[in-house]
């Protein structure tokens, strides 16, 4: 996927993928002290937090088949790679796993940079009809 976008002019990274416990962990404490830090109470930096950083053992970074792929500046915009992501990662079994427009079902905002391998059979499933990995479970039960 990284090569065929590389091939043709994308400048693209993982930034990044497999996460431990004790990592996801960290992060979340981070990211609930930089909301302590801008005045809010305990609770409220906590409930903040928990919109962007999943809680540790719920994150599909500790499962290890998910990466977040940013743009390299110099070469791509986010924007640019984010599109080349969205119409093409289904191609190698990827799935765009938050979409803007299924956030009331996955419960999770935005990541156009968040992609999860599902395999090419589902991943191409969930592309061609639009809908978000919680949608197609169901659509096998
Ligand atoms: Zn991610």
């Amino acid at each position: 996927m990284f090569n065929d976008a590389r091939a043709q002019g994308y400048g693209l990274f993982v930034r990044e993928g497999y996460r431990t416990q004790e990592e996801q962990q960290q992060l979340l404490e981070e990211k609930i002290e930089a909301y302590e830090n801008e005045g809010k109470s305990k609770s409220e930096a906590k409930k903040l937090a928990e919109q962007w950083v999943a809680i540790p053992g719920t994150s599909e970074h500790q499962l290890g088949i998910a990466v977040d792929i940013n743009a390299d500046a110099t070469k791509s915009s986010s924007d640019d790679v984010y599109s080349r992501l969205a119409e093409n990662a289904y191609k190698y079994g990827f799935i765009k796993r938050y979409p803007s427009d299924k956030t009331d079902i996955t419960g999770v905002i935005n990541e156009p940079w968040h992609y999860r391998y599902v395999g090419k059979e589902a991943a191409l499933e969930i592309y061609s009809s639009g809908i978000c990995l919680e949608e197609y479970i169901d659509t096998l039960e």
